[in-house]
């Protein structure tokens, strides 16, 4: 039928002859396939292509325009009808045969073909795409640790406020017994239309329905939750703190987190440790460190004296000899290493040796002979 006017057409053609030639592969360009494309490679180029540039994905500012372009360049190509004047004729050849003087809304088109499909487009703002299970936020709690606590693990009740799927609408968000209708707003599409007179033409912009969200329905909301198909509730839950954990630790406690919309999967609960630090023991990573105070005779002399290590008071030898800053290693007294307890740090001891600042007499006499005696036994070994 189009057909008719093929006459008239041609004669046109013949005029405009190189015009046309120079512009024949426009549409197979704009597609990136080659002119004898089977359907099947037109389809996956336009799937590619429509993908990429979306206007709701690609933030480019001639995105809407080149998708607009593979929307036409589709229709025409996936047409045998259209494609067929279209090889032969050019662009020309479609406007002058009444085979589609306008395109459709490359929204449409594009709704088309991936609509069927299961929501191609993630997260698309599409009809239903706001029906969909989402998975639900993560849920932070700080935990304020005692020293001990940190090193050996603990057992600890903790209370969380989260989202939980709502129990008097099971998730839904509508009210018990009433049935959803469909929205006014946009007659159940879920997608309202408006149109736009631009320099380049007529544009019709679809966007997700305000009222119903882009499901197409509006229900009775739950009055427990309203609506929204979570509510804010408190949980005890028992948290087994490990041995190792430090100030910065995160535990992960699974699917404790807030539920997710439209009885989506639950987030996590994150536990971010936060340990007191003790007047004594300092913790560096799994090795505890200590100052230890000798007095000058029992560096000199050597001695055994009581320390603090994470358990409790432990007999440390300081041997004959210690020099002051000296670091004496106290093997496997640190702290148990996070996820294999068995194995543990070291505790370091630096020895500072106290030298008296005032003397008795009788100590005065006493180092005085002992210098004596010193300065003897250097003389000795020098002469
Ligand atoms: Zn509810
Ligand atoms: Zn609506």
């Amino acid at each position: 039928m189009p057909f008719s006017v093929r006459k008239p057409l041609q004669s046109r053609q013949c005029r405009r002859k190189r015009l046309i030639a120079r512009a024949e592969n426009e549409y197979y360009d704009i597609l990136g396939v080659p002119k004898t494309a089977s359907k099947a490679e037109i389809k996956t180029a336009y799937r590619k292509l429509a993908r990429q540039f979306h206007p709701d994905v690609n933030k480019e500012p001639d995105a809407d325009k080149k998708f607009k372009e593979i929307s036409n360049a589709y229709e025409v190509l996936s047409d045998d009808d259209k494609r067929s004047i279209y090889d032969k004729y050019g662009e020309a050849g479609l406007k002058g045969a009444g085979a589609g003087a306008g395109f459709s809304n490359p929204f449409d088109l594009f709704e088309a073909f991936f609509g069927g499909m299961g929501g191609g487009m993630g997260g698309m703002g599409g009809r239903q795409a706001r029906n969909r299970p989402m998975q639900g936020d993560d849920e932070r709690y700080d935990l304020q640790l005692e020293f001990k606590e940190a090193v050996f693990g603990t057992d600890k009740e903790i209370e969380t406020v989260r989202l939980e799927s709502c129990a008097t609408c099971n998730g839904s968000g509508a009210k018990p017994g009433t049935t959803p209708v469909n929205c006014s707003q946009c007659g159940g599409q879920g997608q309202v239309v408006s149109t736009a007179q631009t320099p380049l033409g007529m544009f019709r912009q679809v966007s997700t329905c305000p009222s119903c969200g882009g499901t197409g329905q509006t229900s009775t909301p739950c009055s427990t939750c309203s609506g929204d198909g979570r509510v804010r509730k408190s949980k005890r839950i028992n948290l087994k703190v490990p041995a190792g954990v430090d100030s910065g630790s995160r535990l992960r406690v699974r699917s404790e987190g807030n539920a997710g919309k439209n009885n989506g999967p639950p987030g996590d609960l994150y536990v971010f440790i936060k340990v007191r630090s003790d007047a004594e023991l300092k913790r560096e990573g799994n090795n505890i460190v200590i100052s230890a105070k000798v007095s000058y005779i029992d560096a000199i002399l050597g001695t055994t004296i009581k320390v603090p290590t994470v358990d409790g008071p432990v007999d440390l030898r300081i041997p004959p000899g210690t020099q002051p800053g000296t670091t004496l290693v106290m093997s496997k007294k640190g702290v148990p290493i996070l996820g294999k307890p068995t194995l543990r740090g070291d505790q370091l001891v630096r020895v500072q040796v106290e030298i008296p600042k005032r003397l008795s007499s009788d100590e005065r006499r006493l180092i005085e002979e002992l210098a004596a005696v010193t300065k003897g036994n250097f003389a000795g070994t020098r002469v």
